[in-house]
């Protein structure tokens, strides 16, 4: 038996694949499908095209917009998992595991008791823990300090001066946000950032996927330079290093906003704070009242910990069959953002590339 972690995107595209391939599953969520996506803010849609925004074996439903709301993607799991008729358990979580080497069985603590399996297939994310740097002077700082993550919409942000600091897809769209009501809105962005606009054919999204995924970073990055317009002019510089290497913000509310005066960009990174005000790394300082991280997340696996190896960003190491290197029977998919194609676009070939592994290991477990 295989049993898969955490039922978002990923965890239910295993499920379908294992499901083709007769291989028994089952999936543990610790609270319900498509967890994340219940929980970030109102105003969020996804920025890829619904054709490149479906699981396998089931397409995003015709009469759903072209770019889905955030509830909208609750919706399309929720019935995507119906549709498949998938194993699912909601409501219960994975809180520990061994893998006994000699009978080579996992046993999965979780929230409701003991799991035995064959193998765990771990798809909890890349976005499942905020990321939270502290600054120096953070102590003194009078005002608010949060993370993105629990960010709503702009209403509790009227009368604020409110700094943005992260210019990522999340960093900027909240900025603009924010800068329609507060009293003065910046955006701190420390290592640049491109902007390309709402992507308007599947058909080139899916071109795009495969011609950057095989093209040389230094032809790939020339490319991609020559069709990206340049806000310079706004202080929003572009990132140093190749462009296939950074995921480009989608959509220019973070530049209009920039333009019409109502976000102010700080092009550099944070000193400290005092009591009241942030002191920048180029030396500038201003007033702030209220601080948004918008700086991104980071994996939660400690349940597995002792069988995988991480890297410096605390992704999983995995081979290509999105194995862990430190053990066959850990596959974590899903952990990989690939930088000129969407997430969810990518995770059909992703979890396809594991569940053939997987029937592999069945074949010879069962020849044995
Ligand atoms: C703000 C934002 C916008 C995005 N927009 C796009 C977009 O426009 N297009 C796109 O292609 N991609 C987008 N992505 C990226 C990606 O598609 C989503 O983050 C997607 O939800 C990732 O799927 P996942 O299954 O890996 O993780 P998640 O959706 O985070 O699912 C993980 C699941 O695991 C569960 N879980 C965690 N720990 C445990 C445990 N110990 N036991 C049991 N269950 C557990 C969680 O409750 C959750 O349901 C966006 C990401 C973010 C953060």
């Amino acid at each position: 038996m295989v049993l898969i972690i955490g039922a978002g995107p990923a965890g239910l595209a295993m499920a379908y694949q294992l499901q083709q391939r007769n291989i028994p599953y089952k999936v543990l969520e610790k609270n319900q499908i498509g967890n994340s996506w219940r929980n970030h803010y109102d105003n969020l849609s996804l920025h890829t095209l619904k054709e490149v925004s479906g699981l396998p074996g089931w397409p995003v439903p015709a009469d759903f917009p072209e770019f889905l709301p955030r509830k909208k993607v609750v919706e399309y799991l929720e019935k995507y998992a119906e549709h498949h008729q998938l194993n699912i358990v909601e409501g219960v979580g994975v809180t520990g595991s061994t893998y006994h080497d000699d009978h080579q069985m996992w046993h999965v603590d979780t929230t409701a008791g003991r799991e035995d399996c064959d193998v765990v297939v771990v798809t909890t994310g890349i976005w499942s823990t905020p990321n939270i740097p502290t600054f120096k002077g953070q102590d003194e700082f009078a005002g608010t300090i949060m993370h993105a993550s629990f960010y709503k919409n702009a209403a509790a942000f009227k009368d604020k001066r409110v700094l943005v600091i992260g210019g990522g897809n999340t960093g900027t769209e909240v900025a603009a946000e924010i800068g329609e009501t507060a009293q003065f809105t910046g955006i701190a962005i420390r290592g640049g950032t491109t902007f390309v606009p709402y992507p308007k054919s599947a058909q080139a999204m899916k071109v795009a996927a495969v011609l950057f995924r095989y093209l040389p970073d230094a032809l790939g990055h020339r490319l991609l330079k020559r069709g990206r317009p340049d806000f310079s002019h706004l202080k929003l510089y572009p990132p140093e290093g190749y462009l296939t290497q950074n995921y480009p913000v989608v959509g220019y509310e973070l530049p209009d906003a920039v333009e019409a005066g109502k976000v102010e960009v700080y092009p550099t990174g944070i000193d400290h704070l005092t009591a009241d005000q942030v002191v920048f790394s180029d030396g500038r300082r201003e007033s702030f009242d209220t601080i948004v991280l918008a700086t991104g997340y980071r994996p939660t696996v400690d349940f597995v910990a002792q069988e995988l190896e991480l890297n410096k960003r605390g992704w999983p190491t995995v081979n290509r069959h999105w194995q862990s290197i430190k053990n066959q029977r850990l596959f974590c998919v899903g952990f990989a953002y690939p930088n000129t194609e969407g997430w969810i676009q990518s995770i059909t070939r992703v979890s396809e590339q594991a569940a053939n592994k997987l029937a592999t290991l069945a074949k010879r477990a069962k020849n044995r």
